[in-house]
């Protein structure tokens, strides 16, 4: 029987669409530009502890709790999404941390049985042995957010009382508990931490770890974004090379979608850019999302949104009706952003809402 595939174009109250399910057995989840899923990217709160200029907005509204998925339904979707090819998990929001069941809930996605488990965070709140207990209950890979490493300009960037070096002790508590690889994500925005690339590249060498610099994207809930502010990856390449020769590595699965360089002189630590304005690697896009509200938006730059929450609350929900929603909304993932169009709409979530 054919079920409702709730749509929400771009404003949260349009009218849902009806669509025709995907039935029969499902295999893999593919689009329709023949990309299969691997990763599924789950957010898990849309609150945060910070207020990133380039994310949220001060003033930003959270969801309801009630509107939220819970543990179970998080867990139940992931399981489906395993059972057709999922391979990789990756927790976001939000700031993840501030999930209250973070460990159990880590425990049962690792459980599924996956191949990796990896989280993204501002890594303000965490101690040694909460991290040593998210890697003992199945965290493999950590992600950890700063772009700069000057505490006014980290203050002014974050609107939070952290400072850069809380966040430089949290990867370092995150290296000795054995999260491995952790990274560090720095989204390079001009006039405003441009001039800290050679110093966010130093890190990576002192710390031994990636620093990944990311062009700034038009999804900050402020819409305060402008192709002049974004600093592209050919120049922040060109930035390093003046200070540090590096050398361009080849890509693995674990590093999509950086492009990869290591230090010529053998120095610890690996530069990444993602050139996501710049370069759109779309095409080898492998990723699903769910927002911490249950809606799949099968892209960053979604404006349809496919309310998997609804389904998931029907008193008889299938998992097979789980996998005919994903396979349908996959098959709903568009080809690519359209960022340089003329006709570009930002979705109307901000980052922390969408799941970066
Ligand atoms: N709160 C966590 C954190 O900051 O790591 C996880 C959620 S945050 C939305 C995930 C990632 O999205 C962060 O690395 C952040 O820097 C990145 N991000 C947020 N807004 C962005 C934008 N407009 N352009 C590019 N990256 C952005
Ligand atoms: Fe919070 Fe992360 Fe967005 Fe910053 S980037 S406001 S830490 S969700």
């Amino acid at each position: 029987m054919p079920y409702s595939l709730p749509i929400f174009e771009a404003k949260a109250n349009a009218t849902p669409i009806a669509l025709e399910p995907v039935t029969g057995p499902i295999g893999e989840l593919r689009d329709s530009h023949e990309r299969v899923i691997r990763d599924l990217r789950i957010s898990i709160t849309d609150r945060c502890n910070f207020r990133c200029v380039y994310c949220m907005d001060p003033d930003v509204r959270f969801m309801r709790k009630v509107d939220l998925l819970t543990d179970s339904e998080i867990v139940r979707v992931a399981r489906v999404a395993v059972s057709l090819g999922v391979r990789r998990l990756r927790l976001t929001g939000g700031e993840p941390t501030l999930h209250p069941t973070l460990r159990e809930l880590i425990r049962d996605l690792w459980n599924i049985g996956i191949d990796d488990l990896s989280m993204t965070s501002n890594a303000s709140l965490s101690s040694e042995s909460e991290l040593a207990a998210y890697r003992a209950a199945g965290l493999q890979r950590f992600t950890v957010s700063m772009d700069s490493l000057r505490p006014d300009r980290f203050t002014q960037l974050t609107r939070s009382s952290t400072t850069p070096e809380r966040v430089v002790q949290t990867v370092r508590a995150a290296q000795r508990v054995g999260l491995d690889p952790v990274r560090i994500n720095a989204v390079i925005v001009r006039g405003f931490n441009d001039d800290e690339i050679v110093d966010l590249a130093r890190l990576a060498r002192e710390l031994g770890t990636d620093v990944r610099m990311i062009e700034y994207m038009p999804l900050d809930s402020g819409r305060q974004w402008d192709m002049k502010k974004v600093v592209t990856a050919d120049e922040i390449i060109a930035r390093i090379k003046e200070s540090f020769p590096i050398e361009p590595l080849v890509r693995d699965h674990t590093s999509s979608p950086a492009s990869v360089y290591r230090f010529a002189d053998g120095s610890p630590g690996r530069i990444g850019v993602i050139a996501s304005v710049t370069r759109p690697f779309c095409g080898a896009c492998s990723r699903l999302r769910i927002t911490a509200d249950g809606k799949i938006m099968p892209c960053l730059f979604s404006t349809s949104e496919y309310d998997l929450r609804a389904v998931l609350r029907q008193p008889d929900c299938s998992d097979e009706d789980i996998a005919g929603f994903l396979a349908a909304a996959t098959l709903r993932k568009q080809a690519g952003h359209t960022i340089h169009s003329e006709d570009y709409r930002q979705p109307d979530r901000g980052m922390f809402a969408i799941g970066g």
